[in-house]
């Protein structure tokens, strides 16, 4: 198998060293990619970006089947052409995209969520992803559908798809029609209830006329590689899709 989405030092919230990660998938045998953080317009000084050229001439001589190079652009409609130069420009083997930020806001953080309700805030997240897909249809996989319910301000973070179903819907079809992926993240796997609500909308996904999906930890540290990932299998096998993991920006299935 493979883990689609691993941090090393090239991203600011992560120290891991790419060799600690390969060790990790060693022992495991699976394929790992890295995806280091690019939020372009995120903060003045730099942070959550990295120079590619960099990335690339150091992590190019540990590339090989079992390792690849891809990246984690943080998408947002005042970006597109400059996370399209980047993906487009470098020979990266997997273009993640995912959601961050809503219309300038970080969602990691208060301000986002001060003068919203719940049904405001993640109306709001999931339209916004909808708007970012459709200007990043370059990118290969869709990156954690759920990341506003690890950060919400609310006693209840969950995402009950019913609730969101119009939003989550579109944004799934989407998807679908572009073939673009969908990734499994497991992040919040080790809550069950989260688990058994994102199973839903992967079903709908496949209902929709999805087909692939990619796995990953978003691990930041080498402990987090293999978490979730037994669970994301299931998941993938219940929702009745197709695993992928991209090379040179094209598809590879694989089997489970
Ligand atoms: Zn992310
Ligand atoms: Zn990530």
């Amino acid at each position: 198998m493979f883990n689609c989405h691993i941090h090393t030092r090239f991203s600011s919230d992560c120290d891991m060293d790419i060799k600690e990660a390969i060790d990790v998938s060693k022992k495991m045998g699976i394929g790992i990619i890295v995806t280091d953080h690019m939020d372009l317009g995120l903060y003045d000084d730099g942070r959550f970006t990295f120079n590619v050229d960099e990335f690339f001439k150091e992590y190019q001589q540990y590339r090989n089947e079992k390792l690849l190079l891809g990246i984690e652009i943080g998408m947002r409609n005042d970006y597109e052409i400059e996370n399209r130069k980047i993906a487009k420009g470098y020979p990266f083997d997997y273009v993640l995209g995912s959601v961050h930020t809503v219309n300038g806001y970080d969602i990691f953080y208060d301000e986002y969520y001060s003068d919203k309700n719940k049904k405001m805030a993640y109306e709001e997240y999931f339209e916004f992803m909808l708007k970012c897909l459709k200007t990043h249809d370059f990118i290969d996989c869709l990156g954690h559908i759920d990341y506003i319910a690890r950060y919400g301000r609310y006693d209840d973070r969950e995402i009950y798809y019913e609730e969101y179903r119009e939003y989550i819907d579109e944004v799934l079809k989407f998807a679908a029609k572009k073939g673009i992926s969908i990734e499994v993240n497991t992040r919040r796997f080790n809550d069950r209830e989260a688990y058994l609500n994102l199973l839903k909308i992967y079903k709908r996904f496949k209902e929709l006329g999805g087909e692939t999906v990619t796995i990953g930890s978003d691990s930041h540290r080498a402990s987090d590689i293999e978490k979730g990932l037994k669970e994301a299998c299931e998941m993938v096998k219940a929702a009745n899709l197709i695993p992928v993991y991209y090379k040179e920006r094209k598809v590879v299935e694989y089997k489970i």
